[in-house]
């Protein structure tokens, strides 16, 4: 038994890979997401089939199998309370129903959650065992790996940073329903709501005025402007770096990370939010708890789903067979 499958399913397409047990890729394909419900399922494990066979390899002398699945997971189970870009509603059991098709180990987890330990294993977290990652796109995801494995909660709702409170002010509504989270302020929708809040309160002029008042400005824009010198929009990114400091600032006293790593769309804004995220995060993080301690870009990118997935069945599979 030497290699692990991987799914990273989203809302448009399922990511899918055969790993080695050191989370080489061996092939890495993808599919489109076009069934709803345990289809989606069923064309995983068939299209895994059909590769393997070009490859001589029986699913059965697989490890196990990693998922990973945009919504909250009961990871003890592998159970998925719905998924809203694949229309689950309710209760999906992911682990029994794959077991229809697959008797070796399967885990199941959230997609924030398998990004970071693809980070954690193959990227920015250089393999180190306490890592944490926040993923800024339309949403913010966030995971926390502690002690080499990945922080779940006692109903899989830990490591949620994206609705940590972090605007006191809670100015802006998040998709959660509560005020004020890190995804109002810092994903590419926080940054346009801060954009819209501060252009009509403040006298500094912007060459994204147009756009801004025809508001059809996106986060993209704002970083471009702000490489180029655009006071406002670096003043907006200083703001949305502030938040992510004081997130990082907090979970740097309980988990004390060795690597803090920026991923998703925001983290495009590049070295100018590492840079302001830095120097906050360096005037309100307990000494102790920064020292030596690196907030950097994630280096995956779109991989970083599949690769942590299979880091599922690295992590719960194979490591603790060896310990
Ligand atoms: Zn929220």
């Amino acid at each position: 038994m030497t290699h692990i499958l991987s799914a990273d399913i989203g809302g448009t397409t399922c990511k899918l890979g055969i790993f080695d047990e050191s989370l080489n890729i061996l092939e890495k394909w993808e599919i489109s997401t076009n069934k709803t419900g345990e289809g989606i399922l069923e064309n995983i494990y068939d299209s895994f089939v059909v590769h393997l066979n070009r490859k001589n390899l029986d699913i059965n002398s697989m490890i196990g199998m990693g998922i990973g699945v945009p919504g909250p997971i009961d990871f003890e189970n592998g159970v998925v309370n719905g998924a809203v870009n694949l229309n689950w509603t309710g209760n999906i059991e992911v682990r029994k129903i794959m077991q229809k098709y697959f008797d070796g180990p399967i885990y199941v987890d959230n997609d924030a959650n398998v990004a970071t330990l693809g980070e954690k294993f193959k990227g920015a977290g250089q393999n180190e065992s306490e890592v944490v990652c926040m993923t800024l796109g339309t949403g913010v995801g966030g995971g926390i790996v502690a002690n080499n494995v990945l922080l779940h909660g006692h109903n899989g709702s830990g490591a949620e940073i994206g609705h940590f409170l972090v605007d006191q002010k809670k100015r802006f509504k998040c998709n959660c329903g509560m005020k004020g989270c890190l995804e109002t302020v810092a994903s590419a929708t926080g940054v346009v709501n801060l954009v819209h809040h501060y252009y009509s309160n403040m006298s500094l002029k912007s060459s994204l005025h147009d756009h801004i008042m025809n508001k059809n400005v996106s986060a993209k824009d704002v970083f471009d402007a702000a490489k180029n010198d655009d006071e406002f929009s670096q003043f907006i990114i200083d703001k949305v770096a502030g938040y992510i400091a004081y997130a990082a600032s907090v979970i740097s006293v309980m988990t004390n990370p060795k690597y803090i790593i920026i991923g998703g769309g925001v983290s495009n804004a590049g070295d100018i939010l590492i840079q302001y995220i830095e120097k906050h995060y360096k005037n309100m993080t307990f000494r102790p708890a920064q020292d030596d301690t690196h907030i950097v870009v994630a280096k995956l990118g779109n991989d970083a789903g599949i690769i942590g997935a299979a880091g599922l069945i690295k992590t719960y599979v194979i490591e603790r067979e060896n310990k």
